[in-house]
């Protein structure tokens, strides 16, 4: 097909800026450049290039990629029914609208819905347009990439969305990839690796933006979606003579499968060239995500914060209490006095139901779970008891009386409930309720109620509801579109805010927590159980540090030797120590524990930072430095970890001080020195002050005046150490 057949429309001052055999066409955002060509006759993505660090992300010998694909299904969603229309699929050629530099608009129109494969099936003449977008933004250097499809078919309505569908997307051997899986995930030559994908909002997606970075340019792949509607991100690999990774958007349209109803991105897809690597890219992303997302705007930060009582911001310290009885007391009491620092615990087993039967209907408690919570509570421990609020037992006293069935999510429609196997001494069938549901947002009132007045509990954990992705519900009698939309996570917001005001009305501070974390959620505090692993990196932490909390990772007994690098990434992370089962503790290492106490005294004194700073990009640390070698472990998983003894985050606190978190995991004393760039701290060309903050005696008050800021630092044997730096002030130095 000739370039002739391209239908062009003059737009405004349009300029067509192709050349006889060469059409181009150019959206330019500061310093990123996005091309499409004309190919054969189809329109294709050419380049997407950093103009100032000379990149471009998109590998030229890759073609013939699909910039949309669209996948059709009937009422019912009959797989085998399936129809994807994508543009190598459909004969007729776009009508293409340019302005020069701003915009490109691709627009198919009256698409032939037809199955490739099954000629004898009915086809439909003209039912589809599709609409595509590119255009620069006014802010930053993203582009803003958009889609729209028209459905006139009579018989298949939309089941995904897949936009933008970028293949051939690449960086060199030394580049790396941003992925927002449990806390973040970098992976070096990505080209080659395994790729990524996952649903949005879980803890395997917890974010919408990834990141490609190399030399110093950085390419920003986001959804900026206030409203956290349902959607797979990927960067899948093909490693096959290093043909890129292809970023995929797969958008769940809002009833999925309803014949005649169309589709329009309720959110903008964002692409951009920026300056940096994966800390730029997550800075980015805060920016955005705290002052326009439905689930932070209007925040304060959790300094600023005047709901949250001083303990609850500042608090360090977890245990996990298993099983009623008194041997977990005893070991309480004893690790409570060892530690002599603030903590909380979270309650397992406190219920007369076996664990993972019977949900909702976890009351009443055992009796003695009355006493062991008092007495923790007189020790100064804050109770959480744990509750799962996602699923329900088909054997369950709930399920009968109040026939929730009918609120069951369906997985496909018509057909069977969501059901789930969970091991317990015997097989349980559980089924994920809707919280799209009034009934599933009001279902644990009655229960918030006694444990707030009976358990006297200072906060509430929420079982799954971050870590488990959206079920696509199906059940039309449910009152929400069918498939695809935000109302998953809207009917959870729902039931969290309930259950928060119930909590609260007799003026008491009850806190809610949850398994994992995804972002839209609006709990407390989110644990970070499942993504205890080494290879994570702190990505959540550098977008959502100083307006959210997390806490806790497992602890394996059976492997004691990952204690000590575990507590080491909680402290540098500023997660909230811990979480390890209370007899565990008591009975394991005399040396693992001493450093527990250490990294949990160290975040309680440097509170103004870890719990309510904001993360930076870590300091460079030099040294002739031991190496510590261990096994972690990550449920089945054992992992060798070679690690330097000593390691350092920088965070920002509120009142603009900068403070390094550092440890040393080796039994012999470590010198290291730290260098910190100056605009960390936006400290121009002051002097800097620097004190010890824990511990105290670490180091002597210090001015530092270098244009970077340097030091060497002596740290103590299995130590963590908290040491801040500020501005001096006109009339002498800070003092803290
Ligand atoms: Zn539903």
């Amino acid at each position: 097909m000739c370039l002739n057949r391209l239908t062009r429309l003059a737009v405004g001052f349009c300029a067509l800026a192709w050349n006889a055999g060469a059409a181009e066409f150019v959206i330019k955002a500061n310093q990123t450049e996005i091309s499409f060509q004309e190919r054969d006759g189809k329109i294709a993505l050419g380049g997407i290039t950093d103009i100032r660090g000379k990149v471009n992300y998109v590998l030229n010998t890759v073609t013939g990629t699909a910039l949309w694909k669209l996948e059709f299904r009937p009422p019912g969603g009959d797989e085998s029914q399936a129809l994807v229309l994508s543009p190598d699929t459909v004969a007729s050629a776009p009508e293409v609208q340019y302005v020069a530099g701003k915009r490109l608009t691709l627009v198919w129109k009256n698409l032939t819905l037809k199955d490739v494969w099954h000629p004898t099936r009915p086809q439909e003449g003209a039912a589809v347009d599709v609409t595509v977008s590119v255009s620069r933004t006014h802010d930053a250097s993203l582009t803003d990439w958009r889609i729209q499809v028209a459905n006139r078919s009579t018989r298949l309505g939309l089941w995904t969305v897949t936009f933008p569908n970028i293949a051939g997307l690449s960086v060199g051997q030394q580049g790396l990839m941003a992925v927002p899986f449990g806390t973040g995930w970098l992976t070096g030559d990505p080209v080659m690796g395994d790729g990524f994908g996952g649903k949005y909002p879980s803890a395997l997606c917890s974010m919408q933006f990834m990141s490609l970075f190399e030399n110093g340019s950085c390419l920003y792949l986001a959804t900026h979606d206030p409203h956290a509607y349902v959607k797979d991100l990927a960067l899948t690999s093909v490693k096959d003579r290093r043909r890129g990774l292809t970023y995929g958007l797969t958008q769940y349209p809002e009833n999925m499968g309803m014949p005649g109803r169309g589709y329009e991105q309720p959110y903008p897809c964002l692409i951009g060239a920026i300056d940096g690597d994966w800390v730029d890219a997550a800075k980015l992303y805060r920016h955005w995500v705290l002052a326009e997302s439905d689930w932070m705007k209007g925040k304060p930060s959790i300094a600023k914060r005047q709901d949250y009582p001083d303990w609850f911001k500042r608090l360090p310290l977890w245990f996990g209490f298993h099983g009623m009885t008194d041997v977990n007391m005893a070991s309480s009491r004893a690790l409570v006095k060892y530690m002599d620092v603030p903590m909380a615990v979270h309650l397992y087993h406190w219920h007369a139901i076996q664990f993972d039967t019977q949900y909702p209907d976890f009351w009443p408690p055992y009796d003695v779970t009355f006493k062991y919570s008092q007495e923790l509570r007189a020790l100064g421990v804050k109770v959480m008891p744990y509750l799962n609020c996602r699923l329900i037992d088909q054997k369950s006293a709930s399920w009968k009386n109040d026939a929730a069935a009918k609120y069951a999510a369906l997985t496909e429609p018509g057909h069977k409930t969501f059901d789930e196997i969970c091991s317990a001494d015997q097989k349980v069938q559980l089924s994920a309720i809707c919280p799209a549901t009034t009934y599933w947002q009001e279902k644990y009132l009655p229960l918030t109620r006694r444990l707030r007045d009976d358990l006297n509990v200072d906060g509430i954990y929420l079982d799954q509801v971050a870590a488990s992705a959206p079920v696509l519900c199906f059940e039309p009698a449910h009152g929400h579109p069918l498939g695809g939309g935000c109302h998953w996570v809207g009917g959870y917001a729902k039931m969290i805010a309930n259950m928060r005001a119930e909590a609260a009305k007799t003026g008491k501070f009850v806190f809610l927590t949850t398994e994992s974390a995804a972002e839209p959620y609006d709990f407390d505090i989110f644990l970070r159980c499942n993504e205890g692993a080494p290879f994570l990196s702190p990505i959540w932490m550098t977008v959502y540090s100083g307006y959210r909390a997390s806490f806790g990772f497992y602890f394996y007994a059976d492997v004691p030797e990952e204690w000590v690098p575990k507590l080491a990434m909680q402290y540098l992370w500023g997660i909230q120590i811990g979480w390890a089962h209370v007899d565990e503790q008591i009975t394991g290492n005399p040396r693992t524990l001493a450093f527990e106490r250490e990294v949990a005294r160290a975040r309680y004194v440097g509170s103004a930072y870890l719990a309510m700073g904001e993360m930076l990009r870590a300091p460079k640390i030099d040294g002739k430095l031991k190496r510590v070698q261990a096994t972690w472990k990550n449920f089945a998983t054992k992992m060798p970890i070679d690690w330097p003894s000593v390691q350092a985050t920088l965070w920002k606190s509120e009142d603009g001080s900068l403070g390094l978190a550092m440890v040393n995991l080796c039994d012999q004393p470590q010198t290291a020195t730290f260098t910190i760039p100056r605009k960390a701290g936006g400290f121009g060309l002051s002097s800097v002050v620097m004190n010890a903050i824990y511990p105290k005696n670490l180091i002597p008050q210090t001015i530092l005046t270098g244009r970077e800021l340097s030091h060497e630092v002596t740290l103590p044997p299995m130590s963590a150490v908290i040491i801040s730096l500020a501005k001096v002030k006109l009339g002498g130095w800070t003092q803290r």
